[in-house]
């Protein structure tokens, strides 16, 4: 392994349209990757139409039984898959296995209910239409393009392509040019499961490639990554009106009410703020208390975040800022807040070392601070004192974002989560709702749309299929030019009797 800086993955200069991996706790390189071209990317496309056919025909069971051996093959690789997360991302031993243990009930999830969810069922015909059967399916798009970040670069990529793949789709897969060795991973555990045809293909490179992806004729584009290049991917997509799930960024807010078990509350915040060093979508980054509990938890978030330290060995609390340009983005979020009257309870600027940022817990920072409105993705939180935690709905509402929310209260926690705008809420635990793999997952607003995880999940990489078929003549049938006006005279009295009343 080679030393080498900065730790971002470079283009190699030796024409070879190759690029480099690298360990973002030391900078060494991991591995070279191809830069995959557009050409390359079309070709890819392509092969995955072929190979669609032969994963269609599978069916339901057997697709099951071959997720279920890629499952089984991830759980016994599970060391390695894990080193190499860790590696890529440098995330901690235990961030990078509790990713994979997600993963892989997810991939469980999704094959087991796709035929439930997916197959072919009976629909009521309704009464006007009582002559008919009416039956329904949803069927695979054909080919998936999914484009992956590198905070979670197995899961959340996962979500898109465990499901896609369990509703009969082929995948061509981008990941982040930071962790493209676990896409590299993926698809080739996937290959070693189904040998016949490249069901799941994996493209690396950088942007250029993920753009190549939008406009290279796939049949739908699930983006997981930043607000901004969703944008981006949705305004590539439009010009082949090629659907798009965008998964995006997310400023998440956590409500301490009056009622609410304080200590929990404390440790969930600190937990959601800080582990993979708190670049998590859907991780807390501000924090509501109310005046009645604030002093208390204050004081407990102080000395929990104060204890935990970040560092490449394996048993760190968290891991460094895997990309380095986000350290000045949380370096900016910090000084904005400092310099606008908030103050600083835990670290401060001080606290950026790169390529680690250690634990900073702000108080008393303007909402409009950069620091309240912007993802920050950094081990920061902001914690603001509120009157009581309708306030503290207000103000979480109060941003374009809505990915998911937390709440801790004892009594009013369903009742609060129903009055925030997002696409998921915890009560009383922290991110709680990615781990159900019956629970859709997505944003609204500037967070994205469409779901991954859950019915919702399997269904959003199909088309709905509907089918009549005529069992016998109906003694009104208006929709003949020999029905007559009487005909439509007896509907519209039906029609008064049945649903005027
Ligand atoms: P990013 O937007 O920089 O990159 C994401 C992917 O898009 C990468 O693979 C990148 O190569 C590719 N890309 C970049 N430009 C492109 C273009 N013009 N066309 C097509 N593809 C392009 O995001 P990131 O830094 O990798 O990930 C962090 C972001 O992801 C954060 O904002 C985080 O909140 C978000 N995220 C969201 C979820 C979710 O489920 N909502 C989950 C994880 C991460």
């Amino acid at each position: 392994m080679t030393q080498t800086a900065p730790t971002t993955p470079a283009r190699a200069d030796d024409g070879q349209r190759r690029f480099a991996s690298l360990d973002p706790r030391t900078g060494e390189i991991i591995a070279h990757h191809p830069v995959a071209s557009e050409a390359d990317v079309r070709e890819a496309v392509r092969v995955a139409r072929d190979a669609a056919a032969f994963w269609a025909e599978l069916g339901f069971d057997g697709r099951r039984a071959r997720l279920d051996a890629w499952r089984r093959l991830l759980v016994k690789r599970l060391d390695e898959f894990q080193a190499l997360i860790s590696a890529e991302t440098g995330k901690s031993a235990d961030d990078a296995r509790t990713e994979l243990a997600l993963v892989i009930d997810h991939l469980h999830w999704a094959a087991k209910h796709a035929s439930k969810v997916l197959g072919k069922r009976k629909v009521s015909s309704g009464m006007l239409m009582y002559n008919h059967a009416a039956t329904l399916e949803y069927r695979p798009l054909g080919v998936v393009g999914v484009i992956g970040p590198w905070n979670y670069p197995a899961f959340t990529p996962m979500g898109s392509i465990a499901y896609a793949l369990a509703a009969g789709n082929t995948v061509v897969f981008k990941p982040s040019e930071y962790t493209p060795g676990v896409g590299v991973f993926l698809g080739s555990t996937f290959a070693e499961v189904v040998p016949e045809f490249p069901v799941l293909q994996v493209v690396t490179g950088f942007g250029e490639t993920g753009a190549a992806l939008c406009t290279s004729g796939v049949d739908k584009l699930a983006f997981t990554g930043s607000t901004p290049t969703g944008k981006k991917i949705m305004a590539a997509c439009a010009a082949t009106l090629t659907p798009v799930l965008l998964e995006c960024g997310g400023k998440d807010p956590m409500i301490v009410a009056e009622d609410a078990d304080v200590r929990a509350a404390a440790e969930g915040a600190v937990w959601g703020g800080i582990f993979n060093a708190g670049q998590t979508c859907a991780g807390v980054e501000r924090v509501y208390v109310a005046d009645a509990v604030y002093d208390e938890f204050i004081a407990l978030v102080t000395e929990k975040a104060g204890k935990l330290r970040p560092g490449g060995e394996a048993t760190a609390d968290f891991g460094p800022i895997t990309m380095p340009k986000q350290v000045e983005i949380i370096q900016s979020h910090v000084a904005d807040a400092l310099e606008r009257g908030g103050r600083a309870v835990v670290g401060g600027l001080e606290s950026i070392r790169p390529p680690y940022v250690e634990p900073v817990v702000l108080v008393d920072v303007p909402a409009d601070s950069t620091a309240s409105t912007e993802e920050t993705f950094g081990p920061t939180l902001v914690v603001n004192r509120v009157a009581d935690a309708d306030e503290g709905v207000r103000q979480a509402n109060s941003l374009a974002y809505g990915l998911g929310a937390t709440v801790f209260s004892r009594n009013r926690g369903e009742e609060l989560a129903d009055k925030l705008r997002c696409g998921m809420v915890a009560v009383n635990a922290v991110l709680a709702y990615a781990s159900v793999p019956g629970l859709p997952f997505g944003g609204v607003g500037d967070s994205g749309f469409g779901r991954i995880h859950g019915d919702d999940g399997l269904r959003e990489f199909t088309y709905a299929h509907s089918v009549t078929r005529k069992r016998f003549g109906a003694l009104l049938n208006p929709m003949t030019y020999d029905r007559g006006s009487r005909t439509i005279r007896r509907v519209l009295r039906l029609v008064r009797f049945l649903y005027g009343r």
